[in-house]
C-alpha cells in the first residue's frame, strides 16, 4: 500500500520522554498481531536515554484506525453478566465483604474464611480496600466498562474516559456509567487533587505523550499525607 493510500497518516517524532532526537532502530517491520490490520512498525531506542517508542507513528488524528470497534476488547462480555454467580465469585465477594467493609452479601457462617486465607494475595492484588464505599474512582482507557460497573457495585464513585465512541455508549446506555466520557484523560477538565484512585490497564504504552498523561494524572488524584 502506497502512503497516499494509507488508512492513516504517519508522523517521525522526537524521544517521548527526554525530547532527543537521534535513535537507534530497536525493532525493525513489527506488524499488529492483535487486530491483523495493515502496516509495519519500527521500534526505535533513544540514543540518550533509552527509551523504546514506535517512529514514525500513526498520528493521533488517524491511531483510530488501530482500534476498531470489533476488537476484542471493546466486546461486551454479555453472556457472563446474566450467567448466574458462581459460589467462587460468591465466596470471593464475601471476603471483600468480612475482611474490608465492602457493601456485598456475607456467606453465613465461615464459609468464606479458608477461601481468603489461600487467596489472600490475590484479593490485596485486585483491590484497594481503604477508601471502601467513599472513594471517587477513575478509569482511564475503560473500555465499555465492564471494570468501573464492578467497582460502582463495590460502593465507588465511579467516572472514565474512553476514546472509543462505540465503548462510551454502550458504558452510558447499557451498564448506566453516566459519568464515562469520550476523550483523553489530558483533555478533560477534572478539578485537581479530585480522584482518590486512578486506574490505567494497558493504557500508558497506546497513548502519544505518556508523560504529559501521567501530569495529569498526578494532578487529578488526591495527595496522601
Ligand atoms: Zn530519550
Amino acid at each position: 500500500m502506497s502512503e497516499e493510500t494509507l488508512p492513516y497518516k504517519l508522523e517521525i517524532v522526537l524521544c517521548p520522554l527526554c525530547g532527543n532526537e537521534k535513535y537507534s532502530v530497536y525493532i525493525e517491520g513489527a506488524k499488529d498481531l492483535y487486530n491483523n490490520l495493515e502496516g509495519e512498525f519500527n521500534v526505535v531506542k533513544c540514543d540518550n536515554c533509552n527509551f523504546a517508542y514506535t517512529n514514525p507513528r500513526p498520528t493521533r488524528e488517524t491511531i483510530s484506525y488501530f482500534y476498531p470497534d470489533s476488537a476484542g476488547y471493546y466486546q461486551p462480555d454479555e453472556k457472563k453478566e446474566v450467567k448466574k454467580e458462581k459460589l467462587k465469585d460468591r465466596l470471593f465477594k464475601s471476603c471483600l465483604s468480612r475482611y474490608y467493609g465492602y457493601n456485598m452479601p456475607k456467606c453465613i457462617g465461615l464459609l468464606d474464611y479458608f477461601y481468603h486465607v489461600f487467596y489472600k494475595k490475590k484479593f490485596y492484588k485486585k483491590h484497594i480496600p481503604h477508601f471502601v464505599n467513599k472513594g471517587k474512582l477513575i478509569d482511564v482507557g475503560c473500555s465499555y466498562g465492564k471494570w468501573l460497573k464492578q467497582m460502582k457495585d463495590f460502593g465507588w464513585d465511579v467516572y472514565g474516559i474512553e476514546f472509543n465512541e462505540s465503548a462510551v455508549e454502550y458504558a452510558q446506555t447499557q451498564l448506566g456509567l453516566q459519568n464515562v466520557a469520550l476523550g483523553s484523560v489530558e483533555n478533560v477538565p477534572f478539578e485537581d487533587a479530585y480522584f482518590d484512585v486512578v486506574h490505567m490497564s494497558m493504557v500508558l504504552e497506546h497513548v502519544h505523550d505518556p508523560v504529559n498523561v501521567l501530569k495529569k494524572v498526578s494532578q487529578i488524584m488526591k495527595k496522601r499525607e
